[in-house]
């Protein structure tokens, strides 16, 4: 229990840290990218082949800054009572049209209702964004997305998130939780850590199911409290 408080800390330290660079590097960028778009616009610029480079690496740098922000502040986070149904109802309802489209079939089971969490709605939304996005991610052509809401005690509940995708292999899931590790081209490998961070700080537990080349398995279990 010693080891899992001074790594809750530690991560929560790492968040702190990340989220105020996070905030301090974005407005520097925004004034470089604005330049650096001003002289793509040039048609004649000789540095064109340069710019548009530079232009695509600053797209790259926001991308993986833009995970870190919706991490708290250092001590920004005020805890507010919110309902779970919500949260999951408009991220699905986000990633409906996209599912559609990749003709990913998508089935909620929902066996518990009116569940009232209390914490940070931002970070909780960010939570089932990255784990429902790397489902999505993880099914190449067709499939299915199964979300379970389990009530499992009188203070826990669970919301599984299943795929038939890719699956892991056992290095993947060792790994999956360390800051920059992924598997695809153009990833961020920061989805799973900051996921993590906020499943601990909200004083809940995640746990990675998956064969590789079946799919795999979501589990995340929070404290509720209100049914
Ligand atoms: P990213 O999605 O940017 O790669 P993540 O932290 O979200 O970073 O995930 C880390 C790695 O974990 C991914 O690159 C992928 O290999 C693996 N992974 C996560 N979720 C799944 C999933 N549902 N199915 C298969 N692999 C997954
Ligand atoms: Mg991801």
């Amino acid at each position: 229990a010693e080891k899992l408080i001074i790594q809750s800390e530690k991560l929560k330290a790492i968040g702190e840290i990340a989220a105020g660079v996070a905030h301090e590097v974005r407005n520097p960028l925004t004034v470089i990218s604005g330049f650096v778009q001003m002289m793509n616009n040039d048609k004649n610029s000789p540095y064109a082949f340069y710019t548009n480079l530079i232009e695509s690496e600053i797209d790259r740098i926001n991308l993986i800054i833009g995970e870190f922000l919706v991490l708290s502040k250092p001590h920004a986070m005020q805890p507010k009572e919110f309902k779970i149904d919500k949260v999951i109802t408009d991220i699905l309802t986000l990633y409906r049209p996209e599912l559609q489209l990749r003709n990913i079939s998508l089935t909620e089971n929902w066996h518990a209702n009116d569940l009232t969490v209390k914490g940070d709605v931002n970070q909780i939304k960010q939570v089932f964004i990255n784990i429902i996005k790397n489902a999505v991610e993880a099914i190449e052509k067709e499939g299915d997305i199964i979300i379970t809401i389990d009530k499992t005690s009188n203070h826990f509940f669970t919301i599984c998130v299943t795929d038939n995708g890719s699956g892991m292999k056992k290095e993947v899931v060792e790994n999956i939780f360390k800051p920059f590790y992924t598997t695809k081209e153009t990833g961020t490998g920061l989805g799973m850590m900051i996921t993590e961070k906020i499943i601990l700080e909200h004083e809940g537990q995640i746990t990675i199911n998956s064969e590789y080349g079946k799919g795999s398995s979501i589990t995340i279990k929070l404290p509720y409290i209100k049914a």
